[in-house]
């Protein structure tokens, strides 16, 4: 029997509900709390009378550390899964530090007003988390999440050492818009837009953004263009993994995204930098957030799959070999289940696997830590039972 406190009602955490009120018997209890109450309300009412879960709803501002830690007094949470948004990641670690509440988030702390994210921060709170015998997981979603486990795993049963790795992210889903962005815009244009950097012997080697580009032929989806980003696991990766020489991060892109977005940053529109506008300060990217489509009315109009994984070139027992393990997710599969699109689902199920993997005590251990860092078999086994099962070649074309 155990409590969750879902903070924040988007597109992944709309995953997050449906999976853990299909796993009540681990989430007896959940508490959604977000900035606005009616999202929460409207889970509720969609899914209360489905489930064995018992729901209730609260109305917060993940900002205010006060405000959170009156609400995880008053719930008394095991957990916080956290899906709001970057920023509020060290407010809700100091809540949980103050209540004693096991945490959990899929994406590393950001500051509103510069677009770098590292993992410095919540490394900082790792003593603290450790002193207070309680448990932070950080990035458990798909990447980073899923693909940390994927390196664990491969680690684990197939290498002594792991040389290269290349994380590759393919959408291959057709929305039918020029331009959207599958999850929240102001995180996801921050993300795209950015220097690309990988890891070489050690060190970071930065790039142009987009400047890397590589075509790739992925398994259910076809040919599809990639480019090199910046990405957060690199970081953990780079030094939870043995052996490490370069490790990459890639991402697929359509021509007409990367025309939209070169021409919105053309015009200024994916600034972060505040303008005033009528007397009134506005952030530039904030302000196109609010023109383009919610990513939570994409689901009805995705069509095709994502596959996500991780190539791996390495040595077991003196010899060489490559290793390639993915999952395939279907756009229109993943709304019949749970009403949102593929991004949204392959983030929010292994959310809802690495609270379930804390509170079942497979993963509990005092500190902060990246998910690599812990046991990959029953992430693996879950991710196979609750919707994302993976798929193993061990004869993969390599990325140039
Ligand atoms: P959405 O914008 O759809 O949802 C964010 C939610 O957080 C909204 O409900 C919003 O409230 C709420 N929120 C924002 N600020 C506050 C606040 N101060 N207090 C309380 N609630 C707040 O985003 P997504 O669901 O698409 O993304 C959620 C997270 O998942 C992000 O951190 C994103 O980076 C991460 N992600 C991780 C991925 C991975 O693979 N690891 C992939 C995709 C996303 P309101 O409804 O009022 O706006």
């Amino acid at each position: 029997m155990s409590r969750a406190l879902i903070i924040g009602a988007g597109g992944v955490a709309g995953v997050v509900i449906h999976k853990c009120c299909q796993n009540s018997e681990v989430f007896t209890d959940i508490c959604i709390a977000s900035r606005t109450k009616a999202k929460c309300d409207k889970f509720k009412e969609e899914l209360q009378s489905k489930t064995k879960t018992n729901i209730t709803t609260a109305q917060v501002d993940a900002d205010n550390v006060q405000e959170l830690v009156a609400l995880m007094k008053e719930y008394k949470p095991d957990i916080c899964i956290n899906v709001a948004l970057p920023y509020q990641d060290l407010h809700i670690m100091d809540a949980c530090l103050e209540c004693k509440v096991d945490y959990l988030d899929t994406a590393n702390y950001e500051p509103e007003d510069t677009a770098k994210f590292e993992y410095s921060w919540q490394w900082a709170y790792r003593e603290r988390f450790e002193k207070a015998g309680i448990t932070a997981i950080l990035g458990s979603g798909f990447d980073p999440g899923v693909t940390g486990v994927f390196c664990a795993y491969a680690q684990k049963h197939y290498f002594d050492e792991i040389n290269y790795i290349d994380i590759l992210d393919c959408n291959g889903g057709d929305h039918g818009y020029p331009f959207a962005t599958n999850f929240n815009p102001e995180i996801n244009i921050r993300e795209v837009s950015a220097k690309g950097s990988y890891i070489q012997d050690g060190k970071w080697v930065e790039t142009e953004p987009m400047e890397i580009k590589r075509v790739y032929n992925f398994d259910q989806v076809g040919e599809k263009d990639m480019y090199l980003l910046h990405h957060e696991e690199l970081e953990s990766l780079a030094l939870n993994i043995r052996g490490i020489k370069r490790i990459r991060f890639f991402m697929t892109f359509g021509q007409s995204y990367l025309t939209h977005l070169k021409c919105l940053e053309n015009v200024g529109m994916t600034s972060i930098e505040p303008i005033m506008y009528e007397g009134k300060e506005i952030v530039p990217l904030q302000f196109l957030k609010a023109v383009l489509p919610d990513p939570a009315s994409l689901g009805p109009r995705t069509k095709g799959k994502t596959n996500i994984g991780c190539i791996f070139q390495g040595k077991k027992d003196g010899k060489d070999k490559t290793y390639y393990v993915y999952n395939v997710c279907d756009h229109q599969e993943c709304y019949k289940e749970v009403g949102s699109q593929a991004i949204s689902y392959t983030t929010g199920v292994p959310a809802m696997i690495g609270a379930m993997m804390v509170l079942t005590g497979k993963w509990k251990r005092p500190g902060v830590y990246n998910v690599e860092e812990f046991d990959p078999d029953p992430f693996m086994e879950a991710l196979n039972k609750w919707g994302l099962p993976w798929t193993e070649n061990f004869d993969p074309v390599l990325v140039p």
